[in-house]
């Protein structure tokens, strides 16, 4: 690769994780810029093993209470680590990154000089404060740090949609005229102001808070809910064509797609990655008689089901839509008259991708602190392969 010219040269020995960090820079703003022009709002959801899967035991437990028999957990992803980002004070001792909330101890510095950063920072940590003497505002910063996706809401007043389940305001996000729903993680509080009761979260599932009860709850009452959500992130996500399997050595054979991340996102296999903005249609023939008259129905091979469209019963007749919801991202509740014979459900998903075992190392003519690139296969076609393995 030809050496590249470099518009500001007045560091040339400073060496950052092996590489010159010029070249760090350059590139990080290049996958900055590709990734504004070509981004496109991803869900990231991390993956780890079940601890109660026995290898060599073939199917797992469908009733297992942590992983639901899935044989993985799925929850939040972990924070993503950003070098040598350029940043500027927007007042005296105050510089704002370009990802926040910050976490962990981000590293300032201007030419070869480390800025001092206060010991006491702001909450949410949304900018870094330095301590005085504060480096000149026409002075151009270089930053590295981390940034979660998790974002802290307090004292939200929640919406009512039916009993027992609140959908979260602040998770409605609009990007591009499009509106996404980021996901709720933890909820750490509801509570009834009007009546001064306490309600216990079942669960959650997308925006949504499920109680188990509502108390003395009536319409016009104020619900006051605590949480966190999981902000989708802006990735790059590229089908692989016939050529790119040619042209680039770092994709893998089986692979269906690429994710170019910014800075450097810890993805693990197994992770789900699902670009909000695609939504298709597709129906499944769902048989009740396997979970029982209480039981809760499992979509296969589909992880994000954004909408349920009908569901068609044996009989011909369409269910009611007060008789059932969604639950979670793929299951079926029957709130009530759960049929016991095969039914078509018909609905809208947002495709899922997994990520597969990748060795960071095959790249070619870059560093490694740079833009991830990680090969990724369908989920149905993952799930599919798996329930064949099992
Ligand atoms: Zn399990």
């Amino acid at each position: 690769m030809a050496t590249e010219q470099f518009p500001i040269t007045w560091i040339t020995e400073t060496w950052e994780h092996g590489v010159p960090w010029q070249f760090t820079r350059q590139t990080v703003q290049k996958y900055e810029a590709a990734i504004s022009r070509h981004g496109q709002a991803v869900r990231w959801i991390q993956s780890i093993l079940c601890p109660r899967v026995q290898p060599g035991m073939g199917q797992h437990d469908p009733t297992c209470p942590l992983c639901a028999g899935r044989g993985r957990i799925y929850q939040p992803p972990p924070t993503v680590s950003i070098y040598q980002e350029l940043a500027k004070q927007l007042a005296p001792g105050q510089l704002t990154p370009k990802y926040t909330p910050i976490v962990g101890t981000p590293r300032v510095w201007h030419q070869k000089q480390t800025i001092n950063i206060s010991a006491v920072q702001p909450s949410p940590w949304n900018y870094i404060a330095f301590d005085p003497p504060y480096p000149s505002l026409w002075n151009t910063l270089f930053v590295d740090y981390q940034f979660s996706p998790l974002i802290q809401v307090i004292g939200e007043n929640s919406s009512v949609i039916a009993t027992n389940v609140l959908q979260t305001i602040a998770t409605q996000q609009i990007s591009v005229g499009q509106n996404y729903s980021a996901t709720v993680a933890t909820v750490t509080g509801v509570q009834n102001i009007t009546k001064d009761e306490v309600y216990t979260v079942a669960s959650t599932s997308l925006n949504l808070i499920y109680l188990d009860s509502m108390g003395t709850w009536a319409p016009g009452d104020v619900l006051s809910v605590d949480y966190s959500y999981v902000l989708p992130y802006t990735f790059v996500l590229l089908g692989i064509s016939v050529n790119m399997q040619w042209l680039s050595p770092y994709e893998m054979e089986n692979a269906d797609a690429l994710l170019v991340t910014p800075g450097w996102a810890k993805i693990s296999s197994g992770d789900l990655f699902t670009p909000l903005s695609a939504v298709q249609s597709d129906s499944q023939v769902i048989d009740p008689r396997q979970t029982g008259p209480t039981g809760m129905d499992t979509v296969k091979n589909v992880f994000d089901i954004k909408a349920i469209d009908r569901i068609l019963l044996y009989s011909g007749v369409e269910a009611s839509s007060s008789d059932y919801q969604l639950f979670g991202r793929n299951q079926i509740q029957w709130l009530s008259n759960k049929p016991m014979q095969p039914y078509t459900l018909q609905f809208r998903f947002n495709p899922t991708f997994v990520a597969l075992p990748n060795v960071q190392s095959l790249r070619y003519a870059e560093n490694k602190v740079l833009a991830n690139r990680t090969s990724l296969v369908y989920y149905n076609k993952a799930s599919q392969a798996e329930a064949n393995f099992g």
